[in-house]
């Protein structure tokens, strides 16, 4: 690897200061990870010069490729008015565009924006949003939840609560307040026992949280959507708030705007995050209902204001590449593309992955996917082995656990398509044996 003046490489220098997420920093260098020089369009290129594939969309966030010029262009127009201006109180022309522009999109009814920055905290305001909704309206004991098991909806403590665990946040187990839990997506009743817990729990819930369709982080697991139907008719039956999580399934990744479009269903509360910006820049938001927003109206500093905001709410850089993204979603008929590659890679996947012994199982929704493997053993960090393989092939691909995640961008082409496949077969059928011998089992951290 390239050494610098001072005998470094940037892997080094990055690991003796850059502490990074859901990484174990003391296996951090030896994983051969990809440090970044620069990306473009569906590619990003190394420190060394080499380029991979960005089949994760830089984490599930990157929509229409790295560097798009209308994006760039919309970034430094903005940037020329200002970058960032409060809206605790005060109000910014882009942001209000894009807030008119979500209102007209978004499956809410008379929908109204509250602006955030990551995923985390836009469920963390619904939340709270949907906490206060009853306080306001004089109703007492709906002070409760209900997730789904293997839920994530982030990794802020309230969110973290609604999520199932996992991935090693057991220990915080007693920051996370209790919720009502419904099975995960794997269990075929799941829905039935949801429809009943919310009839029996009514009373004192605020609010039921759900990622429509797919459930991401747990490993691309899908569900029905008229399941999603059956379950907000149960809400709405109940008088209980539905809060649909789409920060992963929003902004076209599942062939549709939103996913709660496929279910028919139009929740309480919206939370939108990763896709917002096209994967530019890190802003989320909580979309709530008239007849949520309505009931925090009231006196002036009095008790039905919501007393929540962060300092880079809305902030116009961020808002400014979200409108112009909408346009491009817009104009580029990016969904019919999403559906067109979607079933491209479904027949792929079925030819070429799904019959291999090293295969348990092929997930697939949009352009949300998930091979889970079937390791010889456990605690062989299988996961992580097939996608070094795939790495060392020139396509960037993260697990989840043994499960391969396949999340092309949205405007990704039917050759890079192929080029996923090809290589993950590769890695499937090489990777794998190879990495078998290698080394000591030991255990699987479920992201790594
Ligand atoms: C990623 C994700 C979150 C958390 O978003 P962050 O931006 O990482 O905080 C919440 N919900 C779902 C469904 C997600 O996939």
């Amino acid at each position: 690897m390239a050494r610098m003046a001072d005998g470094r490489t940037w892997l080094e220098r990055d690991a003796a200061v850059v502490w990074h997420g859901f990484t174990q920093m003391a296996a951090y260098p030896d994983n051969a990870p990809v440090v970044v020089d620069r990306a473009e369009g569906h590619y990003l290129y190394d420190t060394e010069g080499t380029r991979y594939l960005d089949a994760i969309s830089s984490l599930w966030v990157t929509t229409l490729g790295h560097c798009v010029p209308e994006l760039d262009d919309a970034l430094r127009d903005q940037l020329a008015r200002g970058a960032h201006t409060t809206l605790l109180g005060n109000g910014n022309r882009t942001t209000v565009e894009l807030a008119e522009a979500l209102a007209r999109v978004v499956p809410v009814d008379d929908a109204h924006v509250l602006f955030a920055g990551d995923g985390a905290s836009a469920v963390e305001q619904a939340l709270k949003i949907a906490f206060q909704y009853w306080v306001n309206r004089g109703v007492t004991g709906r002070t409760r939840f209900l997730g789904f098991g293997d839920a994530y909806h982030g990794d802020t403590i309230g969110a973290l609560s609604v999520g199932d665990g996992g991935f090693g946040t057991d220990l915080f187990d007693p920051l996370r307040f209790p919720v009502v839990r419904a099975p995960g997506f794997t269990d075929p009743q799941c829905f039935d026992r949801a429809v009943a817990l919310v009839a029996a729990h009514a009373a004192e819930l605020a609010a039921v949280i759900v990622e429509p369709v797919v459930q991401g982080a747990a490993g691309m697991h899908l569900a029905d959507p008229a399941d999603l139907h059956r379950l907000a008719r149960a809400c709405a039956e109940h008088d209980v708030l539905l809060i649909c999580d789409e920060v992963a399934t929003g902004f076209g990744r599942t062939g549709t705007l939103f996913a709660s479009e496929q279910c028919g269903i139009r929740p309480d509360l919206l939370c939108l995050g990763k896709g917002l910006t096209a994967g530019y820049l890190a802003m989320s938001a909580t979309v709530a209902s008239g007849r949520v927003y309505d009931a925090f109206l009231g006196e002036d500093l009095g008790p039905h204001t919501l007393y929540h905001g962060h300092s880079y709410s809305g902030n116009a850089l961020a808002a400014a590449v979200a409108l112009r993204h909408l346009e491009l979603i817009d104009a580029w008929d990016v969904l019919a593309n999403v559906r067109a590659r979607s079933e491209e890679l479904r027949g792929l996947l079925a030819d070429r992955i799904e019959p291999l012994p090293q295969v348990r199982e092929v997930r697939l929704h949009g352009l949300m996917g998930g091979v889970e493997l079937a390791p010889p053993g456990p605690g062989l960090r299988w996961g992580r082995r097939v996608c070094a393989a795939a790495v060392r092939r020139g396509v960037l691909l993260r697990p989840l656990g043994d499960v391969v995640v396949l999340m092309p961008p949205l405007t990704v082409t039917s050759g890079e398509i192929h080029e996923i496949v090809r290589v993950l077969t590769e890695a499937l059928t090489e990777g794998a044996p190879e990495a078998l011998t290698e080394g000591a089992p030991e255990a699987a951290g479920a992201t790594s």
